[in-house]
């Protein structure tokens, strides 16, 4: 299954429900947060929807910084503890609906994504953390045993006022592979074809133009490096060996993980899995199309090929080709 086929969970909706526990029973059973005499501003991530709440001054944009939420909540409102950041504790919540008296001089909505672009890339991480969290907790209000209200246990837990029952907040892993092809030469060690990546287009990318990796989630019982072989094969039906671990990026869309590898191509032909994919193939260094944001780990392992250094080899590239 590929990565875009998959949600886990239903998509934040706008209006609260009303029965939502009231802050007042999310005591965070922390003392070093619960008693802090010594700060008094926070920073605040506010979410609009799938907007942040960003503070704009010029050209420059910030989280905002208060003693308190810098917009009216409701009563069922639940504020999020968050680590701390730039030594200042750091707090999140989410507005179903705009404030009734607009927002807050020089206050905008960026979208989150947007927001890796404006950011510090420390401020961006914390508010992918809000993101997910927000998410698990409105989807966690009740337990899923019993159906009794869950409780906020710690600033990351909840336990079932019935049974008991623990939940922390779940991520969805998905591996992405970028698959290298070795260039093949002549029998005087000329360069027929250079060196190549497969590059694919999921039918759910949001711009027709651009290709990117085969990627999918994970399935449960497998390991990392199974579910590459597995969506390799599902989705483009080649083999790969030499798989290796590139890094990794939590993608808070809304709860995921992307794990990057790398991989070597040894057999088979591109036959594509039709549902997820409209186009696949090789692509050189010097003929890439359209690849994707930066802010991704699937640009990062683009990049990274691209910038690989050439070796003799690439001069002679060039002169097969010109
Ligand atoms: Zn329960």
């Amino acid at each position: 299954m590929g990565i875009h086929e998959r949600n886990c969970g239903d998509k934040l909706p706008l209006i609260l429900n009303n029965n939502s526990v009231s802050p007042h029973s999310f005591q965070i059973n922390q003392p070093n947060i619960i008693h802090q005499p010594f700060y008094t501003m926070q920073k605040w991530f506010i979410f609009l929807g799938n907007s942040l709440l960003l503070k704009k001054q010029g050209d420059s944009y910030s989280v905002p910084e208060a003693d308190e939420t810098p917009t009216p909540t409701f009563e069922w409102t639940t504020i999020q503890e968050l680590p701390m950041l730039d030594n200042m504790p750091c707090k999140a919540y989410s507005l179903t609906t705009p404030p009734r008296n607009g927002l807050p001089e020089s206050f905008v909505t960026v979208d989150l994504r947007q927001s890796y672009y404006l950011l510090p890339r420390a401020h961006y991480y914390m508010a992918a953390k809000a993101s997910e969290l927000l998410y698990w907790d409105n989807g966690t209000r009740y337990c899923g045993v019993c159906g009794a209200p869950m409780k906020r246990h710690t600033a990351i837990s909840k336990q079932c006022t019935h049974c008991g029952k623990e939940v922390w907040p779940q991520v969805a892993p998905a591996i992405i592979v970028r698959i290298k092809k070795a260039a093949t030469h002549d029998a005087d060690g000329n360069i027929i074809e250079p060196e190549k990546i497969l590059l694919v287009h999921a039918r759910n990318f949001r711009h027709s133009e651009r290709m990117g990796l085969v990627a999918g989630f994970v399935e449960t019982g497998e390991t990392l490096e199974e579910c590459v072989v597995r969506e390799v094969h599902e989705e483009v039906q080649l083999d790969i060996t030499n798989i290796r671990y590139f890094g990794s990026q939590p993608w808070p869309y809304p709860c995921g993980i992307m794990i990057g590898f790398t991989a070597d191509y040894v057999s088979g032909n591109i036959h594509l899995q039709e549902e997820e994919l409209s186009r696949g193939s090789w692509f050189s260094r010097d003929k890439m199309p359209e690849i994707p944001d930066k802010m991704s780990i699937a640009r990062q392992l683009i990049d990274d090929w691209l910038h690989e250094p050439q070796l003799a080899e690439g001069d002679k590239t060039a002169t097969a080709q010109s």
